[in-house]
Parts: C-alpha cells; sequence; structure tokens
C-alpha cells in the first residue's frame, strides 16, 4: 500500500455546489487509478466490478465505494477544467496530504496549465497550514514544489 490508497471511497449520481450541480456522469476514474485493498485493486487498473461506464455491482459496492467523492465533486472552489475527466487528475484529501492521482495515459497534463499554476497555488495554500501535496503517476511520486 502507498500513499494513494483510499481509506474510504465511493461514487455519486449528483451533488450540488455552490457553482451549480456537478455529476460523476460516465467518469469512472476513481475505479481505475487508486489502490483498493478491500477489492484487492492494485492502482491504475480498473476495478473488476467496472464496466468501464458504471458499477457493476452498484447496489452491493464496499461501504469504501459509498462513501468516497473526489474533490472536484465535493469542493465548488475546485474550477470545472479539474472535473476529472477534463484534467486526467483525480484529487482527494488525506489527513494533511493532498493526494493527485494523474492517470498514467496521461503523464504530462499536470505540468501543463492551468494545472501546473494551481498546484503550485494550492502547495503554497497547504504549506502555510502545514499541508502538503503529492502527486502520483504510474510508479513516479512528485511533492510539489520540493526541490
Ligand atoms: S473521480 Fe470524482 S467525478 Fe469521477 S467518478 Fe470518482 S467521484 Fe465521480
Ligand atoms: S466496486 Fe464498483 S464503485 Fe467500487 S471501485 Fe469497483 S466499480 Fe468502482
Amino acid at each position: 500500500m502507498d500513499g494513494r490508497a483510499f481509506g474510504f471511497w465511493w461514487r455519486i449520481v449528483e451533488i450540488t455546489t455552490e457553482h451549480g450541480a456537478r455529476t460523476c456522469g460516465s467518469c469512472t476514474l476513481c475505479c481505475r487509478l487508486p489502490e483498493i485493498e478491500t477489492l484487492a485493486k492494485p492502482p491504475d487498473v480498473l476495478c473488476r466490478h467496472c464496466t468501464g461506464e458504471s458499477c457493476a455491482i452498484y447496489a452491493d459496492r464496499p461501504q469504501l465505494c459509498r462513501d468516497f467523492l473526489c474533490l472536484w465533486m465535493t469542493d465548488g472552489s475546485l474550477a470545472d477544467h479539474w472535473q476529472p475527466l477534463r484534467s486526467h487528475m483525480l484529487v482527494y484529501e488525506q489527513g494533511p496530504q493532498l493526494t493527485v492521482l494523474a492517470d498514467p495515459d496521461h503523464p504530462g497534463a499536470w505540468r501543463k496549465e492551468p494545472f501546473a499554476s494551481d498546484l503550485l497555488r494550492w502547495t503554497e495554500e497547504a504549506e502555510r497550514n502545514g499541508r502538503y501535496v503529492v502527486l502520483f503517476c504510474g510508479d513516479d511520486v512528485t511533492k510539489i514544489g520540493a526541490a
């Protein structure tokens, strides 16, 4: 297990933020990028229960799947370009760590704008509060802003 593993997790149909309704839609990034021990699912491998667009065991999915939402779904201050299928990144909080899982099929996406600037800004904000930002992409682990 590494720092990208979910301790909790889920999917939802729709949530309303101050910026309007956001939906998972056909996104399944959180069924592919994280390691999920409960399901014996390694990182960057689609969950065996995922059809590619939805969960085949939705009614019986594990509790951690029910409980998880990515930050784009819960934090309306994340701009629309952070929608996981657009950004190719999944963002969530794990205690003091802001975790960014980057799709290894799009390894350079996080270095491009507007994402690079957002990540640096998040890092500056995090460091002011004793927190930090870590990005996982395949086997690469990057602490954003670190020398
Ligand atoms: S990554 Fe976010 S938007 Fe995509 S399915 Fe998971 S919770 Fe929904
Ligand atoms: S059990 Fe369902 S919701 Fe959980 S990771 Fe697998 S496909 Fe996704």
